[in-house]
């Protein structure tokens, strides 16, 4: 499922060609994503209309016409934008197709259709806009993103610190993967209650999410012409593991083996030595975890 990087990576790759561009036209495919397309809506604010800018708010890509109207993208799990000429072949699962002015098109292909294709009008997309924005958790790469402020977040909640930074209202866009990561970079118990968390490890986790998100985006770059060649399929970055997908292997730092449990219904990887339950310091020792309340996977 593409994470907060696979989305970056994507709007960057958009952000070469489509800036300036006159959407001419709008195809749409019959079947629907998670929701049925809104054609109506993307015939009448987005075609004829001029692509200003592509943002990023959580895992949505936004398009932004010159208009004020916006076309906001979600992935969901096979989700995937390309940009080639309008001759190249269809594929199977190309949902929608933005014809542009100057010869190219920007296909959306999407296998499993879990991906949204909304519109906001230009009327009321700045209204839209401040609810959807609400809704979503602090941005990683934004100042809020800091220790404090997770501290805050956190403080009285007894669930684990992985959940917490998972939850897309609180944090936007870490999932599994990349959570998994962070709390191995950190040093840091995935189960340890997140209000029990003291600020320097709070601190620790915000420099290594930043570090991790931003090196993956930096790995994805490597493949933005590939993801931009006619056949429309991105070639699909893997940064290096450290825990994900390594429970039986040395851990990269100590050589113990790598842990795997599940955590609210997630895969959790971790080394039991690089991160120890209940480090010293926290803040309030009876919020933490008893060791029992791990649970191996079968
Ligand atoms: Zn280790």
């Amino acid at each position: 499922m593409p994470e907060l990087p696979e989305v970056e990576v994507t709007r960057r790759g958009l952000l070469s060609d489509l800036p300036g561009r006159l959407v001419t036209a709008v195809r749409c495919g019959r079947l629907r994503l998670r929701a049925p397309l809104p054609a109506a809506l993307l015939r009448s604010h987005i075609a004829g209309q001029r692509i200003t800018t592509i943002d990023r708010r959580a895992k949505y890509l936004l398009f932004r016409m010159e208009s004020g109207a916006v076309l906001v993208a979600h992935l969901g799990m096979t989700g995937k934008f390309g940009v080639m000429t309008a001759d190249a072949p269809a594929h199977k699962h190309d949902h929608l197709v933005l014809m542009l002015d100057n010869g190219l098109e920007v296909r959306y292909n999407d296998s499993r259709r879990f991906g949204s294709i909304v519109v906001w009008p230009a009327g009321r997309a700045m209204e839209l806009e401040r609810e959807f924005s609400a809704r979503e958790g602090i941005e990683p790469f934004s100042p809020q993103f800091n220790g404090r402020a997770l501290q805050r977040l956190a403080a009285g909640r007894t669930a684990p610190v992985k959940a917490l930074i998972m939850n897309s209202r609180l944090v936007s866009g870490i999932g599994n993967i990349y959570a998994n990561e962070m709390l191995f970079a950190a040093r840091i118990d995935p189960e340890m209650p997140a209000g029990a968390l003291t600020l320097r490890q709070w601190n620790r986790l915000v420099r290594a999410g930043v570090d991790i998100l931003a090196r993956a985006i930096e790995a994805g770059g490597s493949t933005v012409a590939d993801f931009l060649s006619a056949s429309g399929h991105p070639g699909y970055f893997q940064l290096q593991h450290h825990v994900y997908g390594r429970d039986g292997q040395p851990c990269r730092r100590c050589g113990q083996n790598v842990t795997k449990t599940v955590l609210a219904g997630r895969s959790t990887y971790s080394c039991r030595r690089c991160q120890p339950p209940g480090p010293a310091g926290a803040a309030d020792p009876a919020l933490l975890a008893p060791a029992s309340r791990r649970k191996k996977e079968t």
